[in-house]
């Protein structure tokens, strides 16, 4: 893919389950010149996650220390209290390396980038297929209990609502076709 481009930003958002880190981490085995911004929490970290490669985990306490010290350049509470944002330095980090930076981030955090790189973004929306798949995605990924499970999907609905504000969406049914759907978005908007 051509990277040649430096200092774009492609933000990808969906509803959890629908497939965005998957098809995020094909996106960035498709060229050396993407690198994802990777995130701050304050949840749990899943079995199959690195700290400092899916997210820096901290504890909430942690994380409102940055919100303090203005480090962030957008955060969120996604779910009840369960913090995410993205770090400045971070951006920095990747804008001064010549890259082009991914970002997977919630709906509201994704029209923030937005509006602070505007034509030098493009947002990306990941819709599955239905509620009904996101649940069975979700419920094979095993990562979820009970609770976070039924806060996930209740917050689908809210997260759908946003797909118009999105500069493209992207159906995740067949996995193959959402893969090349987003290569070639991305390959478009870094020409
Ligand atoms: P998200 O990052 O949006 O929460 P994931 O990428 O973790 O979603 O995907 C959720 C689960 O669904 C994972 O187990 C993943 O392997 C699976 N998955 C992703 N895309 C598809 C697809 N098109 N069809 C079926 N399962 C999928
Ligand atoms: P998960 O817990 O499934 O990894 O992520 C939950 C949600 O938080 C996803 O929608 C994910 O994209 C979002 N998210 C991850 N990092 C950030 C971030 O830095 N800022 C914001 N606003 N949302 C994030």
């Amino acid at each position: 893919m051509n990277s040649q481009n430096n200092g774009k930003v492609i933000v990808f958002s969906a509803p959890s389950g629908a497939g965005k880190t998957t098809l995020v981490r094909h996106l960035l085995g498709t060229s050396q010149g993407l690198e994802l911004s990777v995130s701050v929490c304050s949840r749990e970290k899943r079995k199959n996650e690195t700290d400092g490669r899916d997210y820096c985990f901290l504890t909430a306490e942690e994380f409102k220390q940055k919100i303090d010290a203005n480090e962030f350049l957008e955060w969120e509470e996604v779910y009840k209290d369960r913090f995410y944002g993205t770090l400045r330095s971070e951006v920095e980090r990747i804008i001064s390396s010549g890259k082009n930076i991914v970002f997977d981030i919630d709906v509201e955090g994704a029209l923030t980038i937005k509006k602070e790189f505007g034509d030098d973004a493009v947002t990306i929306f990941i819709k599955p297929p239905s509620i009904d798949a996101l649940l069975s995605r979700l419920n094979n990924r095993g990562t979820e209990n009970k609770e976070s499970l039924v806060e996930r999907i209740n917050k689908a609905e809210h997260e759908l609502s946003f797909e118009d504000r999105f500069d493209f969406v992207v159906v995740n049914d067949d996995l193959a076709v959402a893969k090349k759907e987003v290569e070639g978005i991305v390959g478009h908007f870094l020409l």
